[in-house]
């Protein structure tokens, strides 16, 4: 029997040839101890000697288009090894454009929801599930995430039926998708502003620093959303808003002014 090379399941065993198979040979006092072995042919596709060369040393094939389905129609595929078997990596399954930012895979989409390709071979902890505390992810907030960086700040329901808003990030030791709070950098002090019950506040406000710095909630019957709340720590403007003041209507852009104060001009 031919031997065709190490198996990349057990490292031990060698890869012989069968009328149907590869098979690998690794036995120990009559046992069995490695069950990996590749079809010769895979939807119709026989196994070239690059393909194989390619399974053992990368776990994975160049994508080839001459794969037939059961229909006798065509398509496009990749074989990879996941958990010990053959499996196919479909083209459409691939996010374009983004690479896991842990590992250098590719994101692929599957039922449950989004991971990198490592991440199926236990390689990589990188997943990003569908949805969110009943948020529906999109692949633009997918590409964020798996990049790390933090998405917008989006909608969430908690599990007691509340509203909230929250960016999302991946934890880069443990890869949990997690929320974060924070509307950015307080502009006295540097700590953390968070919107609290009546307004936007530095975190330092409760430590030795006791800093004062607030935006309140709303301006001149104008409410601050979450983004206008960045761009003010940003130290930027904001676009045109409307405001009102004693039943007259006029507009204006927000900024803060040296004080650190909000201030329409
Ligand atoms: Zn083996
Ligand atoms: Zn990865
Ligand atoms: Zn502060």
């Amino acid at each position: 029997m031919k031997r065709v090379g190490t198996c990349p399941i057990c490292n031990k065993g060698e890869l012989l040839e069968f009328e149907d198979k590869f098979q690998c040979n690794f036995v120990e006092n009559n046992k069995k101890l490695c069950n990996f072995f590749i079809y010769k042919s895979y939807s119709k596709k026989i196994i070239t000697p690059e393909m194989l060369f390619d399974l053992l040393h990368n776990y994975e094939t160049k994508i080839y288009s001459d794969f037939v389905d059961d229909k006798g129609e065509k398509f496009e595929a990749a074989l990879k090894i996941v958990h010990g078997y053959i499996n196919y990596k479909f083209r459409n399954q691939i996010v374009d454009n983004v690479k896991c930012v842990n590992c250098d895979g590719e994101i692929l989409r599957t039922k449950q929801g989004w991971g990198c390709e490592n991440y199926f071979n236990r390689k990589c902890g990188m997943f990003i599930y569908r949805s969110y505390n009943g948020t529906v992810m999109t692949e633009d907030i997918v590409r964020l995430l798996v990049t790390g960086n933090y998405t917008p700040f989006l909608n969430f329901t908690s599990k007691q039926g509340i509203n909230f808003q929250a960016k999302l990030f991946v934890n880069d030791s443990t890869f949990q998708v997690q929320f974060d709070y924070s509307l950015g950098d307080c502009p006295k002090c540097s700590g953390t502003v968070l919107k609290m019950e009546k307004f936007f506040g530095c975190t330092n406000y409760l430590s030795d620093i006791k800093c004062d710095f607030i935006i309140w909630l709303s301006i001149f019957d104008y409410n601050l959303s979450f983004i206008d709340v960045e761009v003010l720590l940003r130290g930027d403007q904001t676009d045109v808003k409307s405001f009102r003041w004693k039943d007259k209507d006029f507009e204006g852009r927000l900024s803060l002014d040296e004080n650190f104060k909000c201030k329409v001009s």
